[in-house]
């Protein structure tokens, strides 16, 4: 006799990260860092992609101690940008993933202010559930666990979407599902290198993901 798994997770939550995945900050970021440290060559730019946070911070020699300085003075230019663009078809893939009962979250490092900003100029901030912003720079698995507290949510109810090693990295130690986006900050090759359980090309293809989970 064969054993049925009756405690197959069902997802009803699709939590996203902000940069990189949701919004093309990636435009805005390379015109601070062009004025702060001069032009970021193509080599350059596919090298940070190429090698993740962490490697743009050696490859700038940013001292670690500065990182909190650095950090505050991008999220203060980026606030006050009102250029930010959502990936393409982010709008339809919400209205998707709504249609079909899910339900929507962030969880960004960026700042609630800016986020709700930006989502609220393309007319999608009423679409999510929640908003979760915490600084995390390398800490992102304990604000996915406080995120999980504070609303409410089992972390096998979540599928996480992110563009970055240490997105996969974080859902990897709280057991959250996760899907690495190729558009954002972070090589294809990097990110498969972690094995996410899924990865997408496009953000149409998150959909696909997503719609293919509890069946
Ligand atoms: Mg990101």
């Amino acid at each position: 006799m064969t054993q049925t798994d009756t405690s197959k997770d069902v997802i009803k939550y699709v939590v996203f990260d902000f940069d990189g995945t949701l919004a093309n900050t990636m435009d805005a970021i390379l015109d601070i860092a062009t004025n702060e440290v001069g032009e970021i060559s193509d080599e350059d730019y596919e090298a940070m992609r190429h090698e993740g946070i962490k490697g743009v911070i050696k490859r700038f020699n940013i001292p670690l101690w500065e990182l909190p300085k650095v950090i505050a003075q991008f999220s203060s230019v980026l606030t006050k940008r009102e250029d930010i663009k959502l990936y393409p078809h982010i709008i339809e893939l919400m209205d998707k993933l709504t249609a079909n009962s899910f339900k929507l979250g962030v969880l960004s490092s960026n700042s609630e202010e800016n986020i709700k900003k930006v989502l609220d100029r393309h007319s999608i901030l009423e679409k999510f559930d929640f908003i979760y912003s915490q600084s995390s720079l390398f800490g992102k698995d304990k604000v996915m666990k406080r995120m999980c507290k504070k609303h409410n949510i089992l972390p096998s109810e979540i599928i996480y979407v992110g563009d970055e090693d240490r997105d996969i990295n974080a859902c990897k130690k709280v057991n959250i599902k996760c899907i690495a986006v190729t558009y954002g900050f972070n090589s294809r090759e990097r990110l498969a290198k972690l094995e996410p359980d899924f990865i997408a090309d496009s953000t149409m293809e998150i959909a696909d993901i997503v719609l293919s989970l509890n069946k």
